[in-house]
């Protein structure tokens, strides 16, 4: 696949990449005061959803064809392009009888490939570029194939946005990142402008300038902001997005890297190293707790049966064998016994912990 959404953007000359604009578009006047504000900063793409997927009804679910008026009325103005999401054949339809300039598929609509491919045939024969959000959830075939789907209707001027992956376990982020999987994207298209979507990733003010800045650092093409003219009464959205003036702050705080000096690709590369080495650290932990989880059910079993918890024998056979792994896997036997001294401790602990327990029932 060749890809070359650049085009009209020469991106190389202007770097980053920046599409900003609220979360949606609410009335006439706050796109346009926005859209005045951000048509003073450097940025390529005005962005704002009239079609808003929200988790739970009953909320602000956008403002549909009035929505793009207003879009079309701020365009007109300032002269910024513009872009909207699309989640349908007649998005598409509408999208483009208001003149906008790109469309994004978003992160919902990318996993079913039924609403993507039906958006994908509205686009044939048409000349306009679409850039391709990740699905909701990580799964990067599913990505890939929504970039192909649209790809293969002859739309060429792609790209993708990395807007993080909704996990059922909370973290600090409202999407995690999962860096290792747009990096993959990358490095199986190296053609394809990656940008990042920092407002969706944190799903918080305090986390755009860290996440935009190891963007930056991992060599995406670009940014996609949320920005509007009073963020705290925002219709949606409305803990992510920055005023006008943060958003100036923050792309001043930005460390830009020359992105083809050495030493930036060797600091990207470095980078990446890093989110190999703690997606291994995660898994080492999650056998780890899972190795526990083991010794549990063993010390139940042992109370049940009336064993005492530490058995010499067993221990022998576990440091000989361990021994034996270390040399094999060309590690140090002396540290590998140190860490298994550790994961002994730890096991034992957990055994005590089931052993004292009064709700485990014990040998009568
Ligand atoms: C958006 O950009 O406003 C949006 C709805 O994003 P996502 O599809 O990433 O949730
Ligand atoms: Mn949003």
């Amino acid at each position: 696949m060749q890809f070359n959404l650049f085009s009209k953007w020469p991106i190389k000359s202007s770097y980053p990449f920046l599409m900003a604009g609220p979360c949606s578009a609410e009335s006439a006047e706050q796109v346009l005061s926005i859209a005045r504000e951000l048509k003073k900063k450097p940025i390529h793409l005005f962005r704002a959803g009239v079609w808003k997927p929200r988790t739970r009804p009953n909320s602000f679910e956008g403002a549909g064809e009035e929505g793009l008026k207003w879009i079309h009325a701020a365009k007109d103005e300032t002269g910024l392009p513009t872009t909207v999401e699309v989640a349908s054949p007649s998005h598409v339809e509408l999208a483009l009888k208001y003149g906008i300039d790109v469309l994004w598929i978003g992160a919902r609509t990318m996993v079913s490939p039924f609403t993507v491919q039906s958006i994908a045939d509205a686009l044939r024969g048409v000349d306009i570029p679409v850039i391709v959000k990740n699905p909701v959830n990580p799964d990067i075939d599913l990505w890939i194939g929504g970039i192909e789907r649209i790809y293969n209707n002859g739309i060429t001027q792609l790209a993708a946005i990395h807007r993080g992956f909704s996990t059922y376990d909370k973290s600090k982020y409202r999407n995690k990142p999962l860096w290792e999987i747009p990096l993959e994207l990358k490095r199986r298209f190296p053609d394809l402008p990656l940008l990042c979507d920092p407002s969706h990733i944190g799903g918080n003010r305090e986390l755009l300038l860290p996440l935009s800045q190891k963007a930056l650092d991992l060599n995406f093409d670009g940014l996609m902001i949320e920005v509007h003219p009073s963020p705290d009464e925002a219709l949606s959205d409305a803990q992510q997005q920055i005023t006008s003036k943060v958003f100036s702050e923050l792309l001043n705080q930005l460390v830009i890297r020359k992105r083809n000096a050495e030493d930036s690709v060797a600091y990207s590369s470095l980078e990446e190293l890093r989110i190999i080495i703690d997606k291994i650290d995660e898994h080492i932990l999650e056998t780890l707790n899972e190795r526990m989880t083991y010794a549990e059910k063993i010390g139940v079993f042992k109370k049940e049966n009336g064993i005492a918890i530490f058995q010499p024998e067993r221990w022998n056979d576990i440091v000989t064998r361990v021994k034996f792994l270390a040399t094999e896997k060309n590690l140090s036997e002396d540290i590998v016994l140190k860490i298994f001294d550790y994961i002994q401790k730890e096991s034992i602990r957990k055994q005590s912990g089931v052993m004292y327990d009064s709700k485990v029932k014990s040998e009568k």
